[in-house]
């Protein structure tokens, strides 16, 4: 049978293998100084202010580090998303609509966003058509800016220009990229907003016909709505991109909103 004895605070402390004495810090002055005996050699513990200081600078330091990760992480998507430094702090709240066709056009968008969840479920694409200067590009890049900023959605903005252009330097040697790549980065994001459609009302070539339709069509069978800026028409933009791309930008309620009122470039808020 073990015997039981009863044994002091102080033979708990020595048989756990630490002891207290008084010591003095520099900047905090006295503490009781833990010594913690480790391999028959003595540790002195540090004061517990300076202690705690030095934990809460690591704190500091660790809570800086996310900051900064979660900062670069949407400087990538950002940086992703290509929004033209002109269109970059163009919002859907900066937008000014002074008359009734200019705030039917900031509602549709605005709604646009807010309803994106259900808007993913069907695919449904927004089509912002009419003359130049009215503010298009600007709510285009408001939308993706928003999605951006206020979700965890992706959203890629492009003109059409701009992506004939980085695929036919895919086709050159030491291309970085192939012309899966782009496809693949215009189908896969969220939302894609492409700028720039049917620029002129003359027949496009086969080589955008068909990079159209691989950009439209790679997102109508993900099911990822698109939106669409040209200069063009409802009525003229079917010749422009052809039927078959017009037929999945129009399925589920794509919704055209029309900007036929005069340029408003060089006033504010466009
Ligand atoms: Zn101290």
């Amino acid at each position: 049978m073990r015997s039981e004895k009863v044994i002091a605070m102080g033979d708990v402390k020595a048989a756990a293998g630490y002891r207290i004495q008084p010591a003095t810090c520099e900047t905090h002055g006295d503490f009781e100084q833990r010594v913690t005996m480790m391999f028959g050699k003595e540790f002195s513990g540090a004061c517990p202010q300076c202690a705690a200081a030095e934990k809460a600078k690591g704190e500091a330091r660790e809570q800086a580090a996310k900051a900064r990760g979660e900062r670069e992480a949407m400087e990538r998507k950002l940086g992703e998303a290509l929004i033209p430094k002109r269109f970059a702090d163009k919002t859907l709240a900066s937008y000014r609509a002074t008359t009734k066709p200019q705030a039917f056009a900031h509602q549709a968008c605005i709604r646009y966003v807010a309803a994106f969840d259900e808007i993913e479920r069907t695919g449904r694409c927004l089509l912002l058509l009419g003359k130049p200067g009215t503010g298009k590009t600007h709510l285009g890049a408001g939308i993706a800016n928003e999605l951006m900023h206020t979700t965890s959605k992706t959203a890629v903005y492009r003109t059409f220009g701009s992506v004939l252009q980085a695929i036919r330097s895919s086709y050159g040697q030491g291309a970085e990229q192939t012309e899966v790549d782009i496809l693949r980065s215009l189908i896969s994001p969220d939302l894609l907003v492409l700028d720039e459609l049917g620029v002129s009302k003359e027949q496009p070539s086969d080589f955008e016909m068909t990079t159209l339709f691989a950009i439209i069509n790679g997102r109508y069978e993900q099911m990822r709505p698109t939106v669409v800026i040209s200069n063009l028409g409802a009525s003229d933009l079917p010749k422009a991109i052809g039927d078959r791309c017009m037929d999945r930008l129009r399925e589920n309620g794509g919704f055209v909103v029309p900007f036929e009122w005069e340029s408003q470039r060089g006033k504010e808020g466009v």
